[in-house]
């Protein structure tokens, strides 16, 4: 006899097996997650361990390099060659490191230039030997300089290189003239003799007329002067007037440069008297006015209203051109007033009256 079951317990029985089911599943994936974690930890701790390890070798070994680096003569210098072996090679195949290098040193360079006074008389010394020697061997070189500086003597003709110009020449047949009188001339007895003439005349001759007065504003030589002491003219004692009008005879600035006063103008303000060429003396040259500038020798003589008579003569001779060697008067000096009225009037001339 087949005892059949009632549909209640079939459901129960089904749910019974559903429930066990789930809670075998649900057992299998926690387990799995568990060992899933596990895994992973067990993969960081060894990374971690493997990092550390890597980093006490790393410090190990540079150590070790180090201390040989500084006790085997062998292994640097063979390390100092390779490494500039790959610094030379990397130089050469990359740019970006090769322009940088460039830029580095260029910059060193310039500021050892700039800082370091040894360094740049080395440089231009080197310099100039390098130019000096280029010109001496090579042709095309040579003839390229010659030709540049043709070019710039004839693009810069100015007043005051053409005066600069005169000067050079002056000196260098000044300089002719002593070296044909060494070689021809001076016996081996005055010889030393000549030098050091020679030598005390270039010592004078490195001043010039340098010095300029305050009072009278004359350039004059370091033995025509005497540097300038404020508390010589202007002290407490004297009455705040007298003090004004000595003010007002020096031309001075607040600046801390060295300034100078001619003998003669010192004397009178120790006087308390105003020097006769002081500028403040009615002796201020004004500039020349821009419609008498362009006039030539001649029209400037036509109206001129006073003519000055005086006797010229050259300061220098021998073989010295006239033209640059230096001029002073001699004798008496006349001025005397002109009337050009008249000839301001008449001229320009028109043309039916010039008689053309
Ligand atoms: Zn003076």
């Amino acid at each position: 006899m087949v005892c059949k079951k009632s549909t209640a317990s079939k459901v129960k029985t089904r749910k019974v097996a559903y429930k066990r089911k789930q809670h075998a599943h649900s057992y299998a994936s926690r387990s799995w997650r568990i060992l899933l974690l596990t895994v992973r930890a067990v993969q960081k701790f060894s990374s971690f361990k493997r990092k550390n390890f890597r980093i006490h070798e790393k410090k190990r070994i540079k150590k070790y390099i180090l201390l040989k680096y500084h006790n085997n003569t062998k292994f640097r210098v063979e390390n100092n060659s390779h490494a500039s072996q790959r610094i030379l090679n990397k130089y050469h195949n990359n740019t970006t490191f090769r322009n940088k290098i460039k830029s580095r040193s260029k910059i060193h360079t310039l500021n050892k230039y700039h800082n370091n006074f040894d360094f740049r008389n080395q440089y231009k010394a080197r310099a100039k030997t390098e130019v000096l020697k280029k010109y001496y061997t090579n042709n095309s070189i040579r003839l390229k300089m010659i030709q540049r500086a043709l070019n710039s003597y004839r693009s810069n003709n100015t007043l005051i290189t053409r005066k600069s110009r005169q000067l050079y020449n002056q000196r260098r047949r000044i300089l002719k003239k002593y070296a044909s009188i060494q070689s021809h001339k001076c016996t081996l007895k005055h010889s030393n003799l000549y030098k050091q003439n020679l030598k005390e005349f270039r010592k004078i001759i490195r001043e010039g007329p340098d010095y300029v007065c305050l009072s009278c504003g004359l350039a004059l030589f370091r033995n025509q002067v005497i540097p300038f002491v404020k508390d010589k003219y202007i002290n407490e004692k004297i009455s705040y007037e007298i003090k004004k009008h000595i003010q007002s005879y020096l031309k001075y600035s607040s600046s801390t440069e060295q300034k100078w006063i001619c003998k003669s103008c010192s004397d009178k303000i120790k006087k308390r008297q105003m020097p006769s060429r002081s500028v403040v003396n009615k002796l201020k040259v004004c500039d020349v006015p821009s419609e008498l500038k362009r006039l030539n020798n001649l029209e400037k003589h036509l109206i001129a209203l006073r003519l000055p008579f005086m006797k010229i003569v050259n300061l220098t001779s021998g073989k010295l051109s006239s033209r640059l060697s230096q001029k002073g008067t001699k004798g008496p000096l006349h001025c005397v007033p002109s009337d050009v009225e008249d000839t301001v009037i008449a001229l320009p001339r028109p043309v039916d009256k010039s008689m053309m």
